[in-house]
């Protein structure tokens, strides 16, 4: 997603300053667009910033810092828990002061995980969620949670302009062929023609968006004068056995399932409620699930052919 901002921003004109520390980044997704309107710093924000970091800015030329830092797959921070917290907290911390150090408005990539395993469907944001601290999962959403407090706590502490974005579950070409998501998990097994692993039986559902929506979302909500929480996130949902049949029929190969158990506190429903976007922000989702979905899948395609060269 990252990498699609940073196309996105420097597009509009935006000189950007792209900080990554390559944990589940590539620095291939954004080597095309580095030069002078794009610099990228290898920088983990829970450490120091590095010397030289903002070096080539004057006073009050640093107008938004954008914090969508955080392995996002369940698999990722299921193997990285104590990073993940690390980075929504300390992390998040760095990137306030940072903001507010340069009097910079600053924008927090928050989740749909912070509802939890939600029992009110579909997910408003005035909705307060319910989730399980003890979860594996917790790492994640409890970080997500944090950091939206912190960020809220800085807006009434210091006056820190700040801005919240739930995001629900995003996809698109670049995500990583291991990523674990069932994005990219169904089109790579589709593709090779193997099984695709249903966990559970499949009747839990998602609502799927797809990546240029989503940055249009956020850049709309940074731009906004709105302080509140905002769902970004495409209204349309699917079991995951619906999902996993469209994805068969779109690659037109395979066509088998391999269920396998329900990772711990997996949400039963997700659908984001979107009024409040389209209300402050005239924002809703453009592309289409199968639109998006052939997209992906015809990136994927060129991948793993390069990969397998
Ligand atoms: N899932 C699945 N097979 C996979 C990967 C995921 O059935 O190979 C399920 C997962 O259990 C969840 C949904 O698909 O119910 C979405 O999972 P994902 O990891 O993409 O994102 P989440 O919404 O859980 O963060």
């Amino acid at each position: 997603m990252g990498s699609w901002l940073c196309e996105r921003l420097v597009a509009d004109g935006w000189s950007v300053i792209c900080v990554d520390n390559l944990v589940t980044g590539r620095r291939e997704n954004i080597a095309a667009l580095e030069g002078e309107n794009l610099r990228f710093v290898h920088w983990d924000i829970c450490a120091h910033p590095p010397e030289g970091l903002l070096a080539d800015l004057g006073e009050g030329e640093l107008d938004l810092v954008m914090n969508l830092a955080c392995p996002a797959s369940p698999v990722d921070y299921g193997n990285l828990p104590l990073f993940t917290m690390r980075t929504g907290s300390v992390g998040t911390w760095n990137l306030l002061e940072l903001a507010r150090n340069h009097g910079a408005r600053f924008l927090m990539a928050s989740t749909s995980e912070v509802y939890g395993d939600p029992l009110v469907h579909p997910q408003a944001e005035d909705y307060t969620g319910n989730v399980n601290t003890l979860s594996p999962r917790a790492v994640y959403d409890e970080s997500k949670r944090f950091s939206e407090t912190l960020a809220y706590t800085y807006f009434r502490h210091f006056g820190s302009e700040i801005r919240i974005a739930r995001i629900f579950n995003t996809y698109g070409p670049r995500m990583q062929v291991e990523d674990g998501r069932v994005v990219s998990n169904f089109v790579v097994q589709a593709l090779g023609g193997a099984p695709l692993t249903v966990y559970g039986d499949g009747s839990q559902t998602r609502s799927f968006c797809y990546v240029t929506d989503t940055v249009e979302g956020l850049l709309r909500l940074a731009l906004s004068d709105f302080g509140e929480p905002v769902n970004i996130g495409n209204p349309d949902e699917y079991t995951i056995a619906q999902f996993a049949q469209m994805v068969i029929d779109t690659v037109g190969l395979g066509g088998e399932l391999v269920f396998k158990g329900l990772p711990p506190d997996d949400p039963k429903v997700r659908r984001p409620d979107i009024s409040r976007a389209r209300r402050v922000l005239g924002w809703e989702p453009q592309v289409t699930l199968a639109d998006g979905l052939e997209r992906t899948i015809a990136w994927f395609r060129d991948r793993l052919a390069q990969d397998g060269e």
